[in-house]
């Protein structure tokens, strides 16, 4: 895919980011550490796939054109993005960080392992990266399998990335086994309340 440039080189406000293979939990670990912790707030990124059944524009993401992205791109407006699937683009809107920040809260994004890669490697005190993995690649599957929203080709496809992504996993501040889901929260809970006692 292709690899966004980070022309934001300095965070001046808290990051906190959850990254994790698909089918690990990671949404559902970024939601609970929103619902309790209110200092939080999450970045609404901009992707060019369709909306799913529920989903709102401006809520889950910003909806946008490959057009309108392209624009984003050269107008400098995203702090990092992916090609995360073929022709299925996803990036943090700094606007977003500039509004977050500008009420005192700290962002939370849901995103990538290689776009999160990405901002780690900026190695800046202030961003907080929690990688959520499960304990072996069959344990994925039976999620994957579980959630009955993938064909098998495409739970192979996931698979497979999530093989090369599991090899990012040192890279990140914490790795959370995912497979028991109140432990996992525990330990979201405890990371977070730390960071966010951290002076910047
Ligand atoms: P989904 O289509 O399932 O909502 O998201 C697909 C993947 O793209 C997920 O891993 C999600 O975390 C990631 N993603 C969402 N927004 C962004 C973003 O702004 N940047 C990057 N790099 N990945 C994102």
């Amino acid at each position: 895919g292709t690899t966004g440039q980070h022309t934001m080189t300095k965070v001046s406000g808290k990051i906190i980011i959850f990254t994790a293979p698909s089918g690990s939990g990671k949404t559902t670990l970024a939601k609970h550490a929103l619902s309790l912790f209110p200092q939080l707030s999450f970045s609404v990124s901009a992707t060019t796939r369709s909306p799913r059944e529920g989903e709102m524009d401006g809520r889950d993401y910003y909806f946008v054109s490959q057009e309108q992205f392209k624009s984003l791109i050269a107008d400098h407006k995203l702090f990092e993005y992916q090609e995360v699937y073929t022709h299925q683009y996803y990036g943090t809107l700094k606007s977003e960080l500039e509004r977050i920040w500008s009420q005192d809260k700290v962002a939370l994004f849901d995103i990538d392992v290689k776009g999160a890669f990405g901002i780690e490697q900026l190695k800046q005190k202030n961003v907080l990266t929690i990688y959520i993995k499960t304990s072996s690649l069959d344990v994925l599957r039976q999620r994957l399998v579980a959630r009955h929203s993938d064909s098998e080709e495409s739970i192979e496809q996931r698979l497979r990335r999530a093989g090369e992504e599991l090899e990012y996993a040192k890279y990140f501040d914490y790795v959370i086994t995912n497979d028991r889901l109140d432990l996992a929260k525990k330990m979201v809970e405890v990371l977070i309340e730390d960071f966010l006692q951290q002076p910047l």
